[in-house]
Order: C-alpha cells, then structure tokens, then sequence
C-alpha cells in the first residue's frame, strides 16, 4: 500500500487560524496552537503543486527530537513544545488525518525576523563572498574556499516575508530596529548559542549543520525569548553528510538542494505550480528519512510506534 500524501488538511474540529507554506495552524485556546505540518515542500520561497511522503510526519518528529537534545544540553532554553499529542477536542476523525504530524504549542508573539546562523560559507553567502569578499555586508577573511567553515558561525538575520514574498537580507542593526534593541542581542546571542550546541550534536551524528534559520517568540507575561516553529530540519537547514565533506566544491546535501538543483536545470526556478517528477520526490523523500536516522538514531516508522 503507498502511504498517501497529504498536501491538504481540513480538520473539523478546530478553528484553523493561518496557513503557511508548509504548516497549518489551529487554535486549541487563546494560549496554545495545533501546529500541523503537511507534505507540501516550497522552493524559491514557492510551494510545489505535489507533496513528498510523509515529510510532514519527519519534520514534526525531528523537531521534537532537537527540542529534547536542546533542553538537555541547554537547560535554561525556553521552546514553544507542548506535547506530541493533541488535546482531547480533537476528534478521533481529525487524530487520523494528523497523526505523526501534529505538536501542541504555546502560542506566542512572533517576533518578525528569520534567526539565521551560517557555520559554513555556501549558497547566497558563497555568492556574495566571490564577489565583494563579504557576506551579508560583514567583510569575512580573504582565501575562504567554497563550502569552508567560517572562523566562527556568523549570524546573518533576514526579514520575514508574508505568503508570495520574499525574505530580505538585513544587518543585525536592521534587525535591531524591527524587533527593539532590547531583545535584537538576546536573539542573536540565543541564536548562535542553539546552533553551535546544535551542530555539535549534528556531528557526533555524521552531520554537518551548513546553517539553519530560527524563529524566536515572546512570551509577554515573563518577557522570556522563546524558540519557536520548526528547528533544525531538513527544510529550515543545510545538511551535509559529515564523511563526503570536502571543501573547494558543492555539498551533497540531505536536505531541498537536489529539488532547488532540479528546478534551477529545468527553468522553473520560483515558478507556481511545479509538479515534480515522482524521482524528485522519492530522492528528497530518501534525503529526509535518512537525515532523520541519523540524527534521531531511529528510522521514522519506529518513531511513529512510540506515539
Ligand atoms: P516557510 O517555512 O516555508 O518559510 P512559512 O514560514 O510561510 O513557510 P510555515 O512554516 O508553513 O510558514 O508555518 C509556520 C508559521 O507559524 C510561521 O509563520 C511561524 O512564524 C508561525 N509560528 C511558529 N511557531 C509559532 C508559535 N509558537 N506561535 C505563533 N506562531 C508560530
Ligand atoms: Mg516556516
């Protein structure tokens, strides 16, 4: 039997509150969100017409796997985790149609920039660098080497776009002014602070995180910066395969480079409604669980058993 893959979610249920490119949020209560990630896959900030199997599934349990690594190993690190299982509103029709996928959240206050931290010079960043030796405008040392590490991860914050726009990057003194000086450092410094404990935890595992992006919330009632939305997937990140690395060329990656690598060959680079060839799925599905594997040490049906 082909396990289908779902690309849309009506829950009857719950009031659904927004739609992402990739995730549905409902409202459990004026405190807590029903945050559901479907199949759908975006590339060039636009969403393909199919899915990828059980990609949803993936990204919501890896999350919840980083989230446990991180509270372990940074235990004063405030997230937005709830539970893996969904509240007991949800009727059993609904449970069925989200199962694997969903995660109870506290819903807070977003704040509007993508967290984004680069521990290895690649993709825009190794664009800009050849040529203006830069990256996002902070001048980096000369004789970097595509695919090199940075003397340290550098955090390179982006706005973030509504639906149908795109991501601007911006300095760390633009994101000052966006989100107020007062939390811009707190983010930053947290920012980079999950990524390298995050990285290190990659390692040991046979991965290398390239960068990722974060979202951080505010919780209003104790002023904590709290980390939000998906962490450290496949999606949000570039991952490397620790023992093919090499500098001086182009990683094969366990994450959308090989659809963006589809897209770019084929001239449909940020056009609407791309249908991938079904190899296109099934090698990003194949990326996905792999990645899953190693990082969590479990494949993901057995994942799933322990639900
Ligand atoms: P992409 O990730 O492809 O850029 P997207 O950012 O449009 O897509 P999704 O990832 O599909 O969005 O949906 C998640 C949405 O939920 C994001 O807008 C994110 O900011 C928001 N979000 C995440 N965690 C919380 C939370 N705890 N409270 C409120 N909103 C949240
Ligand atoms: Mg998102």
């Amino acid at each position: 039997m082909s396990i289908p893959v779902v690309t849309t979610i009506e829950l009857q249920s719950l009031p659904k509150l927004t739609s992402g490119k990739v995730r549905d949020l409902y409202e459990i209560d004026d405190k807590t969100l029903l945050f559901v990630t479907t199949d759908r896959i975006s590339a060039y900030d636009v969403i393909m017409a199919n899915g990828v199997p059980q990609k949803g599934a993936i990204l919501t349990q890896l999350t919840a796997h980083w989230f446990k690594v991180l509270k372990e190993r940074i235990p004063d690190l405030k997230t937005h985790f709830i539970s893996l299982t969904p509240p007991s509103s949800v009727s059993d029709q609904d449970k069925a149609l989200i199962r694997g996928r969903s995660m109870q959240v506290r819903r807070l206050k977003v704040f509007p920039i993508e967290a984004i931290v680069r521990g290895y010079i690649t993709g825009s960043a190794w664009n800009e660098y050849q040529k203006t030796g830069t990256v996002h405008g902070i001048p980096q040392p000369a004789g970097l080497k595509q695919c090199d590490a940075f003397p340290k991860p550098l955090y390179t914050p982006s706005t973030k776009a509504e639906l149908g726009d795109h991501d601007e990057n911006i300095s760390p003194e633009k994101a000052a002014e966006i989100v107020g000086e007062k939390y811009a450092a707190r983010i930053e410094e947290l920012a980079l602070k999950v990524y390298t404990t995050a990285a290190e935890y990659a390692r040991e595992h046979g991965i290398i995180i390239a960068d990722t992006k974060f979202e951080f919330g505010l919780d209003e009632e104790t002023d904590d910066i709290v980390l939000i939305d998906e962490v450290l997937t496949p999606d949000s990140s570039r991952f490397w395969p620790a023992n093919e690395y090499e500098v001086g060329r182009d990683q094969d990656s366990f994450d959308k480079q090989f659809l963006r690598n589809w897209l770019t060959k084929e001239g449909l680079k940020a056009k609407d409604g791309v249908e991938m060839p079904q190899e296109i799925v099934e090698a990003t599905s194949a990326r996905y669980k792999e990645a899953f594997k190693l990082l969590t040490g479990k494949t993901l049906e057995e994942a799933l058993a322990e639900l």
